[in-house]
Formats: C-alpha cells, structure tokens, sequence
C-alpha cells in the first residue's frame, strides 16, 4: 500500500464545511469598520441562549480549501475573519487559517473560547470569547487558553445582564487578560441597555472596551451581512 495519498484523497482531507463565505464590514473587535470577507464554518458545540447564528449549526456544503481561497480572493479585501458556528470544531480550520496568512491577508478567529487555540497560527489575531454565566455556557470555559494569549489576540465577554457584568468584573480581577491584550465589553443584544453597560464601566474605570456590534445597528443582523 501507498504512504502518499491519492489525489483524490489528498483534496478530501483538504476540505471544510462551511455555510457561507460573504463580504461585508466587520461588525466588532479591533478591525472593526474594515471591508473583510467572512468565512463561516457550519457547526457548533454551544448553544448559547443569545446565539445570532443558529443558522450554522448544521447544513453548509463541503468546500476544498483552495476553493474557499479562490472565493475569499474573489472578493478582494484585505481582512479575512474566519467565524461560525465554533470553526476550531473543524480540526482543518488550522490549515485554512495558515493557509489565507501565507496568501497575505490580515486574519482574525473568531472562537468561543471552548477549544484550545494552541495550534492556531500565531499571525492569526484571535478573538477569544469567555462566556458568562447568562450565555448558559459558562462551564465550556477553557481557561487554560488565557495563558496562550498574545497581544495581537483579542478576549470578548457577551454581557447579558448586571450579574454578569459582576462576573465578567471578577474575572479581570483573577485571570487579568487586558494585562496581555484587548478585552472587549458588548452588550447582549436586547438583553442589557448598552448605555448603562456604558456607565458602568466608566464609573468603575474598567480596562475594557467598550463596543456595539456594528452588523446589528446596520443591517440588523440579517445573514449574509
Ligand atoms: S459559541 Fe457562538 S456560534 Fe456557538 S452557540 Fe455560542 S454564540 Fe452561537
């Protein structure tokens, strides 16, 4: 027997199942306003209470990965955000990732914090989410992926409510995430009032960041967009 895959075999490994690949403006996060192409991955581990892509749990179709990067180029931006659903729930997300960095193009993760990021290209900026306890997924913190964080690196917390802004609050207090990289404050979509999130961190002078997710002012979240 062959140690040297088929081609065909070969192209089979190479390949990602993915619900869609669009360009628009990055909604959140460091290289927000940025024209970037987004290449969501179906499938996810977590269910969150607030999740705005349940769409991407299932269905998609299988792409190879130099298909995805012939689209991604097609599109002609510079940033490329590699989203979900959960992508590291795809071990070939990695080669996905190394590959659109050798293309030359400035690439974020976006990941829920679930998964171990060791593996991730280093020149990947990965937004790392902790869940609170109002995303009813806070046991999937994987905590060890804090100490893997760099500066190019990003840590966002969804706050859902005051209880979790508290939380949130003592978990800056333990783990001190911003004293490596961003960390980034956004209110649960209709579920806390962004102005008093606002005010909360001012009065306590928190090292955050606030932010509002600009897909949902814009176009009010619909997919594709
Ligand atoms: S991790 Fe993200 S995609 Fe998965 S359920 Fe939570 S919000 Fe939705």
């Amino acid at each position: 027997m062959s140690a040297v895959p088929s081609d065909a075999a070969a192209a089979a490994s190479e390949r990602l199942r993915i619900t869609e690949i669009f360009l628009s403006l990055q909604g959140e996060a460091r290289s927000i306003g940025w024209p970037t192409v987004f290449v969501r991955l179906t499938g996810c581990p977590l269910r969150c209470q607030y999740c705005d892509t349940a769409y991407a749990f299932h269905g998609g179709q299988w792409w190879a990965i130099d298909d995805i990067l012939a689209e991604v180029a097609r599109h002609g931006a510079r940033h490329v955000c590699v989203t979900g659903g959960e992508p590291l729930a795809q071990k070939r997300c990695l080669g996905l990732l190394r590959r659109l960095c050798d293309a030359g193009y400035e690439v974020s993760l976006e990941t829920s914090g679930a998964l171990d990021i060791a593996e991730v290209d280093p020149r990947v900026s990965r937004v790392l989410d902790i869940k609170t306890p109002g995303s009813r997924e806070a046991h999937r913190n994987l905590w060890s992926n804090l100490a893997r964080l760099t500066p190019h690196d990003q840590v966002k917390f969804v706050i859902c409510s005051r209880e979790d802004y508290d939380w949130a609050k003592g978990v800056l207090a333990e783990h001190r995430p911003h004293d490596v990289c961003d960390v980034l404050f956004s209110p649960s979509f209709a579920q806390v009032d962004p102005t008093a999130l606002a005010d909360w961190i001012v009065a306590d002078r928190l090292p955050v960041r606030f932010q509002l997710q600009l897909h949902k002012i814009l176009w009010h979240d619909a997919p594709g967009r």
